[in-house]
């Protein structure tokens, strides 16, 4: 037998172990926020980890956006050298999870096995991703003791939100620096056949309409703010939405309605604040001096920031020409460039021959339509040789009853422990 079929057989030899180790996963409940049990997950993996012979660190993001002695915000980094300097690959999981939210079925914290599926908030965004890629390295790491460079695994606070306390905190530490590791894997769930080459660009702004209050019964001697803002939204209606839907790309954006420019209208509010529940009393009669939008733009690798900003300026600009008093306001909440890696990277390359080698068909190659850690990676790690690759199916993420099935795990991780022995030339 040559070594990927030994590599293959081994995975599927293993299944009860992964399937453990998934189950041990969901059953610490992870939750995110506030960010529960980071510690516990990490000291698991630590055990699992050094166990396999990695050499691991377990790293707070002490003072980092979310980080309290409360919930503190932990990560782990193991690292294995093999017998010969070489490339560093680097899996990397979120440990965290969503609330579960309504509508389960089955203890979203049991882990429960069932019609050859693992049940569980996190058993498919993403521990039954981590576990495949455990296991994926711990077989490659048997078979293949003489691989030269690094194998790396860690799991990561905070992706759920933003990704501050986890990969964003390890990247400006250095351990995503091109130095240190030269290809990277994120195990979400976007399907056992399909390689994530990166995602979208995103600029979150708050635009406000300014006014003037006034008494209610006499609107005339303010100026209101909604009204403007009402102005605005008929613009974007006129020229804005359309234009965006004809910006289409060249990223193999998933879901198709995604590969445009798009643009949500997160909230608005103008006029005085809504009332705790048990207020019973009456609203009082003011014009509203100001209303404020949230915009989240979500744009393409054929588009940069400054279009992106231009294009909301000249939609308020040309409000502004029809309409007098009309003053506003764009502030800056967020901002992601759009990143797609190299389809003729090593990592991409590796991982679609393991794919073709496992399933007997060419890869899908995708972009996610929102972010992911891939953003700090590129932007902080400047790093640029990172997919997102794992079991699971994406439409399951977040969902009560969600879950990873078993066949796909085993599939992934053995497509894994191909691409290392690819990478790291491992026999
Ligand atoms: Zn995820």
């Amino acid at each position: 037998m040559g070594i990927a079929d030994r590599l293959k057989a081994e995975i599927a030899a293993r299944e009860d172990d992964l399937v453990a180790l998934t189950q041990d996963l969901i059953r610490i409940p992870t939750l995110n926020p506030p960010g529960r049990e980071y510690r516990t997950i990490c000291d698991y993996l630590d055990r699992r980890l050094l166990r396999s012979g990695f050499h691991t660190e377990l790293i707070r993001a002490k003072g980092a956006l979310g980080d309290s002695d409360k919930y503190p915000r932990w990560n782990i980094v193991a690292r294995r050298e093999g017998k010969a300097s070489g490339q560093c690959v680097h899996f990397n999981s979120h440990i965290d999870v969503v609330e579960t939210g309504h509508g389960w079925t089955v203890d979203p914290f049991g882990g429960e096995v069932k019609d050859g599926k693992v049940y569980g908030r996190g058993a498919c965004d993403m521990k039954g991703g981590l576990a495949a890629s455990i296991i994926a390295a711990e077989v490659f790491i048997e078979l293949c003791p003489d691989y030269a460079g690094a194998i790396e695994i860690s799991g990561t606070a905070d992706e759920e939100s933003g990704g501050f306390g986890g990969v964003a905190y390890l990247a400006e530490k250095g351990y995503f620096s091109p130095e240190r590791v030269q290809h990277v894997i994120i195990p979400e769930p976007l399907n056992k056949d399909r390689i994530c080459l990166g995602h979208r660009g995103v600029w979150w702004a708050e635009v406000e309409t300014k006014g003037e209050i006034a008494h209610g019964s006499m609107p005339f001697l303010g100026d209101c703010a909604v009204r403007h803002m009402g102005a605005v939204l008929q613009e974007m209606e006129t020229s804005l939405f359309p234009a965006l839907a004809e910006k289409r790309t060249e990223m193999p954006v998933v879901p198709e309605g995604a590969r445009q420019s798009t643009l949500n209208i997160n909230s608005i509010h103008g006029g005085e604040p809504e009332q705790e529940e048990d207020y019973s009393g009456m609203p009082s009669p003011c014009v509203p001096d100001r209303c404020r939008m949230v915009i989240d733009r979500r744009f393409l690798i054929e588009e940069d920031i400054e279009e992106v900003q231009a294009e909301i300026r000249a939609v308020l600009e040309r409000v502004r020409d029809g309409r007098p008093g009309f003053d506003y306001e764009i502030t800056e909440l967020f901002r992601v460039l759009p990143t797609m890696t190299e389809r003729e990277a090593p990592v991409v390359t590796s991982v679609a021959g393991a794919v073709s080698e496992v399933f007997g068909r060419e890869a899908t190659y995708v972009v996610s339509p929102g972010t992911y850690d891939q953003k700090h990676i590129d932007r902080i790690g400047r790093l640029k040789n990172c997919i997102a690759y794992g079991p699971g199916i994406l439409d399951l993420a977040h969902k009560p009853d969600e879950y990873v099935g078993i066949e796909d795990m085993v599939q992934s991780a053995q497509v894994m422990a191909l691409a290392l022995n690819d990478l790291l030339g491992g026999a």
